[in-house]
């Protein structure tokens, strides 16, 4: 039998929003190696596998990639049916495409399977259409956060006219700031930070570019979040406040007026 390793999305924690390929892969699953943003309610679909806990949490102990790579291949080889199963999309800055090349260039077969990524069921979850027709006509999904603190090309996002969706970015709200109203982008842009996107302690902080960093820090914003940046974050609940009037209670924001409770 050919050693093969599925490289699976789990989504973004609603385990409804796995797609219904990742439940056959996890159901067939004889091992599974479990990233730790997945929301172990997922595994309701692999009960007999065995489940190994690899996760990668920025700033915390982790797990050597070398080490999952090897555990990979050695239940591969073993014949075993091996999910990597990992939060939101595998390719989407979760090194899908480094693990998949490793692993076919030891002869393993990988099959990769779609995941939602966090940052689009964010945006989703929260009523903001992320590329709104008339408002954006694209969306540029960045990190933060790089292994070799490798620069954006912040001037260019900043005038680029897509809506910026940015993962990895709790830690650096000051310096995204920085470099985006440097690049020009105007200091009212709205922006939205949302916490555990899909779970249902699912918080969003609703602000702007100059303040967002103030109100992350009232709100007690915490990882995993990710920020939407651009027009469509304010869009839909400025069409609400048009329709409804007054009779519309727009979400509280994080601002001053409205305290931290939200
Ligand atoms: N492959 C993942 C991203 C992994 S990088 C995906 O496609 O979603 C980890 C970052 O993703 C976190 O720091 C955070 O910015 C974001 N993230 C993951 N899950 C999240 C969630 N439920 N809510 C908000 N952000 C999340």
């Amino acid at each position: 039998m050919n050693a093969k390793v599925w490289l699976v999305g789990a989504g973004p924690g609603d385990p409804e929003l796995l797609t219904l390929k990742a439940v056959r892969a996890l159901r067939e699953a004889e091992v599974v190696l479990i990233d730790d943003l997945v929301n172990d309610a997922v595994l309701e679909h692999c009960p007999t596998a065995r489940i190994i806990a690899v996760g990668k949490r920025g700033g915390c102990r982790s797990t050597p990639q070398a080490f999952i790579h090897r555990l990979m291949l050695r239940y591969a080889r073993q014949g075993q049916c091996v999910v990597r199963l990992k939060g939101g999309d595998p390719c989407i800055f979760g090194r899908g495409g480094e693990e998949a090349q490793w692993l076919r260039e030891r002869g393993v077969e990988v099959e990769l399977v779609n995941g939602i990524t966090a940052g689009l069921a964010g945006a989703t979850q929260c009523d903001i259409p992320l590329t709104l027709r008339g408002v954006a006509r694209g969306v540029t999904l960045v990190t933060a956060h790089t292994q070799d603190d490798s620069q954006l090309n912040w001037q260019a996002l900043a005038q680029g006219g897509t809506t910026l969706v940015i993962y990895m970015g709790v830690a650096k709200l000051d310096e995204i700031r920085d470099q985006l109203l440097a690049g020009g982008m105007a200091a009212d842009m709205p922006v939205a930070m949302i916490e555990n996107a899909s779970l249902p302690e699912q918080r969003e902080c609703r602000s702007d570019l100059m303040s967002m960093g103030n109100d992350a820090c009232r709100f007690g914003l915490k990882s995993p979040a990710i920020l939407v940046i651009g027009a469509v974050a304010a869009a839909v609940e400025n069409q609400r406040s048009a329709a409804f009037g007054s009779a519309y209670r727009s979400r509280p924001r994080a601002g001053a007026a409205a305290g931290c409770d939200l």
